[in-house]
């Protein structure tokens, strides 16, 4: 049984320990060996599509159909995009050599890390357990992952999935809140792969400076919208509501805020109304027993929510859309406010939950200023149809990833990057940026018997060898 449901010192040291013993014997194993596990683990996770969507929904009330495509499909992806491109991925990369390097052979191997720990956040709780999983696994090494206490359910589903799959030296489960990963971050482990706030980032990159771990960090932050004069309203409307409602807004890349050409800001304010009631509701209301619509994970994220509205509302924010709100659910009808302040919390802070709001703009300096004005986002989206308008906002702002015309989709894209910068991560995930981040990149030199060039840089430094360094120093 590879579970452990409290702080249990013991346990987990024993966990560690015999993990550290497996990911030795990992080390010789062949590709094949983690394709066949790779393999198999598909049709096992299909198997409990039901399981899976059944403890999401127990927790948030994601619709099985949103769980679907939002947790299982992701890994899914995952897996068969690791299948299909392993062997290339893994296969030692040879390296051309210099002329100072005449007779040499390079070429740089991928071995694994070791014994890694993947600590996830609640909002996609299976996904981001799973996904990172998927590349750790890909890499050669064995994994402790610990989910989110916060959505008790699916930590649980998780911790029974991982014990009937797999063996307790390969991959195990360790449940529990702050004090349990802060258990864990003593350990030595060789990667720490974190996904959560920028706030708890920092403190598992200053645990991890202790045992000099190398970290990946999956953080958040606030991603903007920029909807510029030339956008197709209709599209943009769609997309944004979509992305941003999804979830409940609990999305790290969720359009957190949408910076708008003054000049379309009211149509495109209708817009994004129709599109979120048509998107989100039934018979044009959203409501507590609208289908499609998930549940803010908790009370206490409920009245963070409650509260963040009612200073933009104090600071003269105008409510363009909303409806009921019910505590004892945990249920916001989506919100979507005009006239925001700037010094309003809603454009402080990251608002990981459905409200929206949308500040207008004159000039393109001015959103890069805004931009540039906070901490570098996770994600930014352009909305235009002027190529010069998203070459600049490219040029001069910062983000872990971008979308032009498009939301969201950028994260499942099984060939590009993801991550942060600074504040919203450090490090890269997904495809073969995952497998690169559970992976000691290790160059080989392989020198030929016998005279070598290297020779001519022995001392003594003298004559000719002293002509020779000078004409290194000039041509090569
Ligand atoms: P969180 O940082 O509060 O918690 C994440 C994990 O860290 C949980 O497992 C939690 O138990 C653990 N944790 C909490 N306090 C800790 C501490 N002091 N020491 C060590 N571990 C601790 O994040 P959350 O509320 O679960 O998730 C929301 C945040 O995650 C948002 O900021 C969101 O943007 C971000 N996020 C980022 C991504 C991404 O891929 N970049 C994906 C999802 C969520």
């Amino acid at each position: 049984m590879a579970t452990v449901t409290s702080v249990d010192s013991q346990k987990i040291l024993s966990l560690f320990e015999k993990q550290k013993i497996r990911s030795q014997q990992l080390r010789s194993e062949g590709i094949a060996e983690r394709k066949k596990r790779l393999r198999a683990l598909a049709p096992f996770l299909l198997k409990n599509r039901e399981r899976i969507s059944e403890a999401v929904y127990h927790d948030f009330k994601k619709s099985s159909t949103e769980s679907d495509i939002s947790e299982l499909y992701p890994v899914l992806t995952e897996i068969r995009h690791a299948l299909a491109h392993l062997d290339e991925w893994a296969k030692p990369q040879k390296i051309d050599a210099p002329i100072t390097y005449l007779g040499t052979r390079s070429e740089v191997q991928y071995e694994p890390k070791g014994v890694c720990l993947i600590i996830a956040p609640w909002n996609f709780p299976f996904n981001l357990c799973f996904g990172p999983l998927i590349s750790c696994l890909a890499a050669g090494n064995t994994a402790i992952i610990k989910p989110s206490e916060l959505t008790p359910h699916t930590s649980k589903m998780i911790a029974a999935l991982v014990s009937e799959f797999f063996e307790e030296d390969l991959v195990a489960v360790v449940e529990g809140a702050q004090d349990t990963a802060t258990h864990l971050l003593t350990l030595p482990f060789d990667h720490i792969f974190f996904t959560g706030s920028p706030a708890v980032g920092k403190v598992v990159m200053k645990a991890a400076a202790e045992n000099l771990t190398s970290v990946t960090l999956e953080l958040g932050g606030k991603s903007p919208v920029i909807v510029d004069s030339s956008a197709n309203l209709a599209d943009a409307a769609k997309r944004i509501a979509f992305g941003k409602f999804l979830n409940n807004g609990q999305t790290c890349i969720a359009p957190d805020y949408v910076l708008i050409d003054e000049s379309v800001q009211a149509k495109f304010v209708e817009a994004v109304k129709a599109e979120t009631v048509k998107l989100f509701g039934i018979e044009g209301e959203i409501s507590e027993s609208s289908p499609s619509y998930a549940r803010i994970v908790n009370q206490r994220h409920f009245d963070r929510l409650n509260k963040l509205l009612q200073d933009a509302l104090e600071k003269g924010a105008k409510t363009e859309l909303s409806g009921p709100a019910n505590r004892d659910t945990n249920f916001i009808h989506p919100v979507i406010l005009t006239q925001v302040s700037a010094a309003s919390r809603v454009m402080q802070e990251e608002i990981f939950g459905p409200v929206l709001p949308i500040i207008s703009f004159q000039s393109i300096d001015q959103v890069i200023a805004t931009i540039n004005g906070k901490t570098k986002p996770l994600a930014l989206y352009i909305f235009s149809q002027r190529k010069k308008f998203s070459k600049q906002i490219l040029a001069e702002t910062s983000a872990g990833s971008v979308g032009i015309n498009e939301c969201i989709m950028q994260f499942t894209h099984p060939n590009l990057p993801f991550g942060g910068v600074n504040t919203s991560g450090l490090g890269k995930s997904h495809g073969r940026y995952g497998f690169l981040s559970f992976s000691n990149e290790k160059p080989v030199l392989k020198q030929k018997s016998g005279f070598s060039i290297p020779y001519l840089l022995h001392p003594p430094y003298q004559g000719f060898r002293k002509k020779l360094i000078s004409l290194m120093l000039k041509w090569f």
